[in-house]
């Protein structure tokens, strides 16, 4: 192989097939959960909504590098809160190198019709997380509108399907061992969620933004910036293969962690107004000191 196609297959491998992707379109949510694995209460003011430009832009950095992406999610908070969900979601259906798309919802937000005509094409399925009585209406009421609409849909039960979350751990949990991380990341489901947020990309939706509410330090080899000019697909292969290996996979977000393998809790308890407002305080309180 000369020089040049050398430095080519390390940006570009149109025989890769990326498995999965999960893209975040920001943080803000209907719902405000107690457990949130992702924190997004926390978080719901300053990452509200990315732009949806931007998403885009990566999402073609990482497109035009590539075979295929197989099966990508996008996602919130809450992704119907977002003014240029449409946008997103006509580029996804337009982009043949995304080959089926989740699009998750908690189905609080009904989206409107020119949403629920984009979501009847093929490529898209839309997943419903059921919450028990948080809601439970809803989703009834959309499941009905999905089936008038001709769109694939189907009730997600959470990564253990007994409809409980994993006890993912709060802001405040301490770092946990090394031996017992490495324990926890081998029997943890959501390694394999490679997720897009704000430019980079990381293992899960929780370690693309957990060190912004539990204040660890995180380490250069726990994101890839889609945004850098030096990204290419050879680092994107690295990041994804490194899943396989329970002890190169692991971020710093994973020592602050306890994996889906633990404890099981309620899904989708949510916190008062007064207690959001009281940890949202606390966590701004902490970051000032940082300053
Ligand atoms: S153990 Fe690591 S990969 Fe698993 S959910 Fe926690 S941060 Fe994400």
């Amino acid at each position: 192989m000369n020089i040049i196609k050398k430095i080519k297959k390390y940006f570009y491998d149109f025989d890769y097939e990326l498995p999965n992707l999960v893209v975040i379109t920001g943080q803000k949510c209907t719902l405000k959960c107690k457990n949130c694995a992702n924190f997004s209460p926390y978080h719901s003011k300053e990452l509200d909504f990315y732009d949806i430009s931007k998403i885009i832009s990566d999402l073609k950095n990482i497109t035009k590098r590539l075979k295929y992406i197989q099966h990508m999610q996008v996602q919130g908070g809450d992704i119907f809160l977002h003014k240029d969900v449409i946008r997103l979601l006509n580029y996804i259906k337009n982009d043949e190198k995304i080959r089926e798309c989740v699009v998750a919802t908690n189905s609080i937000i009904i989206p409107k019709k020119e949403i629920l005509e984009i979501l009847s094409d093929k490529k898209f399925v839309v997943r419903f997380s059921s919450y028990g009585v948080a809601n439970e209406l809803n989703e009834k009421k959309l499941e009905k509108i999905c089936n008038e609409f001709n769109i694939n849909h189907y009730v997600y039960l959470f990564a253990n399907g007994n409809s409980s979350w994993a006890d993912c751990g709060g802001i405040d949990m301490k770092k946990h061992s090394l031996s017992l991380t490495k324990e926890n990341y081998k029997k943890c489901l959501f390694k394999v969620c490679l997720t897009l947020e704000n430019g980079i990309l990381s293992r899960c939706s929780r370690s693309t933004v957990a060190h912004k509410v539990q204040h660890f330090r995180i380490k250069k080899q726990d994101f890839v910036n889609v945004r850098s000019p030096l990204f290419n697909i050879h680092k994107l292969k690295q990041f994804v293969v490194e899943n396989e290996n329970s002890e190169k996979g692991i971020v710093q977000a994973c020592f602050y962690c306890n994996g889906t393998g633990g404890k099981m809790i309620v899904a989708g308890e949510q916190i008062s107004k007064e207690e959001s407002e009281l940890l949202i305080n606390k966590n701004n309180l902490i970051q000032s000191f940082k300053k």
